[in-house]
């Protein structure tokens, strides 16, 4: 879905687009799906060189958790507001903001992604770390196993130096 930044006139224009079954690749080990997802978006003009577009993102995706490498589903409900603009300058009317205050965005070409901008927004809300569930007990260091799904009887040892010196002990009795 792509809007012509010429087209965006000082009237709000409107519209909502799906985006079905898609999978995101964040980085080399990493990615989501997004199931099914709504976005509805209200685009204008603001001046000569700047547009604002604003995006509401509503439906479900699937994520991997980082404990147990499961997928997991996950309800989103997320709202984006990006300015879009020609001018390198650009000072949001009164005080002058950082890129990093607001989201602003020079425009490089002619025509603006709305599914990327609501791909990227769903990135961004995805934290670096995020479990299928508060107490996911993740997967067994020695074993391998979902602890999840099956518990195990692997221990951890760490010796206690205290314990050892006993143990030598008995062994000679
Ligand atoms: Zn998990
Ligand atoms: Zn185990």
């Amino acid at each position: 879905m792509q809007i012509e930044f010429a087209k965006i006139e000082d009237k709000v224009l409107k519209g909502d687009f799906d985006i079905i079954n898609e999978k995101v690749v964040q980085n080399e080990h990493e990615f989501f799906i997004i199931d099914s997802v709504n976005v509805s978006f209200r685009a204008y003009r603001i001046d000569v060189n700047d547009v604002s577009i604003k995006e509401k993102i509503n439906g479900d995706i699937t994520l991997i958790c980082t404990n147990c490498l499961e997928e997991y589903k996950e309800h989103i409900e997320l709202t984006s507001e990006t300015i879009f603009t020609r001018n390198k300058s650009y000072t949001g009317g009164e005080v002058t903001l950082t890129e990093s205050e607001l989201d602003v965005q020079y425009l490089e070409d002619e025509v603006i992604d709305l599914k990327d901008e609501a791909i990227k927004t769903i990135d961004l809300y995805i934290p670096i770390s995020h479990t299928c569930r508060e107490d996911c007990k993740g997967i067994c260091p020695i074993c391998g196993a979902n602890k999840n799904l099956n518990p195990c009887d692997c221990k951890i040892e760490q010796p206690d130096p205290r314990l050892e010196k006993l143990k030598e002990f008995l062994n000679k009795e």
